[in-house]
């Protein structure tokens, strides 16, 4: 059945909620940082966001989590906004096949990150938009703060101290890029506004909210353009092809919608021109996705009959 109206999407959020109650096998919490390893795998929240800003959820959905690279999407379109196709010369669009935090593609490269939303790709970015404001992490948060409609929304200080003390990885990546000259500040600079970013604590309600641009094609809350048409579809797209790590062929196929997940167990996803969702559950697969998020997203597809296809 095809929906036509938000109210009836609450009693299909409480039918997914039942039968992901009901399943078996959660995945595990990332545990490369304590912070996040102590998440319980059975929490569960859902939120669908309609394009005027109501919001429906299930669970868990005002229960703040940690976004972690949920945010990448969102230093992404602001830096598009403000700098265009300039960034393409420093960031590529193509799916990784690859661990989101690789390193073995950026030297056949010469330093370019296959994709906005691998860590290297996600260092760029952020690294780019700090050029541009001064404050990228706090640019990151005023936006999510003014999306959401939610003031309160802020760092995870122990979360960021726990990144920056397990941050070899990341802190390699953009060694190994500045090395190339394709990054601009210094690296520690750097690295310290990639923490916060991550770091930064939202609900599933928030999340929603604060992705509704790309399902407006790039209209933000208040009516004013943050992307023109051509963007708001373009990060649609990297959503879809790179959004789920290397599992982002097996989501298109069971979810059908642009989506981007981080380690932290959320999910956002789009259905252009409709709605907008957020699904949170710190179990993880192999693969860093939230098994029960890609099994709720699945069953929303499925029983709404919305899709990109
Ligand atoms: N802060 C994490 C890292 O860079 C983000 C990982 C993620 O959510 O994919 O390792």
């Amino acid at each position: 059945a095809i929906m036509t109206s938000s109210t009836t999407f609450q009693p299909v959020l409480e039918r997914i909620a039942e039968e992901i109650e009901r399943t078996p096998g959660r995945g595990r919490p990332a545990d490369y940082i304590p912070a996040l390893a102590a998440c319980d795998p059975r929490s569960f929240g859902m939120a669908v966001a309609d394009l005027d800003g109501t919001v429906h959820g299930v669970g868990e959905w005002r229960r703040p989590f940690s976004a972690q690279s949920l945010t990448k999407v969102f230093t992404l379109a602001l830096d598009l906004a403000r700098e265009g196709d300039a960034l393409w010369e420093h960031v590529g669009r193509e799916p990784s096949g690859n661990r989101f935090n690789s390193l073995v593609q950026l030297e056949y490269e010469n330093g370019i990150p296959r994709n906005p939303f691998i860590n290297a790709g996600a260092l760029v970015v952020t690294d780019r938009l700090h050029t541009r404001t001064g404050d990228a992490s706090g640019e990151l948060l005023s936006f999510l703060r003014t999306e959401s409609g939610n003031p309160g929304l802020t760092f995870d200080q122990e979360v960021a101290a726990s990144e920056s003390g397990h941050g070899d990885r990341n802190a390699a990546l953009g060694h190994f890029m500045a090395s190339y000259g394709n990054i601009d500040n210094p690296v520690p600079t750097l690295l310290e506004q990639y923490f916060r970013q991550c770091s930064i604590a939202a609900s599933c309600a928030d999340l929603a909210l604060a992705t509704g641009f790309l399902a407006r094609h790039g209209i933000r809350a208040d009516g004013t353009r943050l992307l023109t048409r051509s963007q708001a579809k373009q990060i649609n797209a990297i959503m879809l092809t790179c959004g789920t790590y290397d599992a982002a062929g097996d989501f298109a196929y069971r979810v059908g919608l642009p989506g981007k997940s981080g380690v932290g167990g959320g999910i956002i996803a789009v259905v252009p021109g409709r709605c907008t969702l957020c699904v949170w559950s710190p179990g993880l697969d192999e693969r860093g996705n939230s098994v029960a998020g890609v099994a709720a997203l699945d069953r929303f597809t499925t029983l709404t009959g919305l899709s990109v296809f």
